[in-house]
């Protein structure tokens, strides 16, 4: 028998209700022939159904000490492997494609996760992610709305995001102070409409939202002297957080046909 005391530094709040887990694992629906990646398995509350469901597991998980309990716990189990490591410094393009991501991920990270999954995102199928709910209200943000911003449109430029349902904090123990969202990210196919020049619509994303109350001819300084605001469709006192995602992915190309950056 192991005791193991909560790290607050790895974001370590494990998930004690059954229900929940149930709800996880029905809606992540997994299938012998997955090659499933958990993200940050702790104490093993998703990764033990799993075990149970598919030929490949690998879970990352940071904290050395819970490696050594889970790799005793599943000693007898030769689908699953524990790797110690940082995920933020794991390289995803080791691994297959066809990957599917899980994980209820430690809130302290969430964001630069996300950022990162992005550069791999050609070999994963679907990520199922439990996530501080603001942080799923600002992926899932449509334009017009307080939450819409940079993380919205990185993420909805290449994925569908669909929040699936929202769980109390006492479903963890120690119990954290906000309420989580469990959510699913899905590459769009790859025929959708992207932009030309990816580091480019990075750069004009950042510095359209670098200020968000500024309108936007204003924020992006020089760049907008380049612009036809006429033939985008722009109005003169438009901000960032009213363009849709096509908005700037058009922008982006105008901007990248001109030669200017
Ligand atoms: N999956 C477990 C559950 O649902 O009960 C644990 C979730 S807990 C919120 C987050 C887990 O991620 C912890 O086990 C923590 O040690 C691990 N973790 C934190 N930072 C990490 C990192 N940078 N890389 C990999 N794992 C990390």
């Amino acid at each position: 028998m192991f005791f193991h005391k909560a790290r607050k530094r790895f974001g370590q709040n494990f998930l004690v209700d059954d229900g929940v887990v149930h709800n996880i694992i029905s809606i992540f629906k997994p299938m012998t022939h997955d090659y499933v990646v958990e993200i940050g398995p702790g104490l093993s509350a998703i990764t033990e159904p799993l075990v149970h469901s598919v030929d490949t597991l690998l879970c990352i998980e940071i904290d050395r000490d819970l490696v050594r309990i889970l790799e005793h716990k599943f000693s007898r189990y030769n689908n699953v492997r524990f790797i110690e490591s940082d995920v933020l410094n794991f390289d995803f393009k080791t691994l297959n494609m066809g990957i599917r991501l899980i994980g209820n991920l430690p809130y302290n990270i969430s964001t630069q996760l996300l950022f990162k999954i992005m550069e791999f995102s050609d070999q994963i199928i679907d990520a199922h992610f439990m996530l501080q709910r603001e942080v799923v209200d600002r992926m899932v943000a449509q334009p017009s709305s307080s939450n819409y911003g940079r993380l919205s449109v990185m993420l909805q430029e290449r994925y569908e995001i669909e929040r699936l349902f929202d769980i109390k904090p006492d479903s963890f123990n120690p119990v954290p102070k906000v309420f989580s969202s469990f959510v699913r990210i899905k590459p769009l196919p790859f025929d959708r409409v992207k932009p030309k020049n990816y580091d480019l619509f990075k750069k004009l994303v950042t510095r359209a939202f670098s200020q968000k109350r500024k309108i936007l001819k204003n924020s992006l300084g020089e760049w907008s002297n380049y612009l036809d605001w006429e033939n985008l469709d722009l109005n003169s006192q438009i901000r960032a957080e009213n363009l849709s995602v096509n908005k700037f992915i058009m922008i982006s190309d105008f901007l990248d046909n001109k030669g200017i950056i």
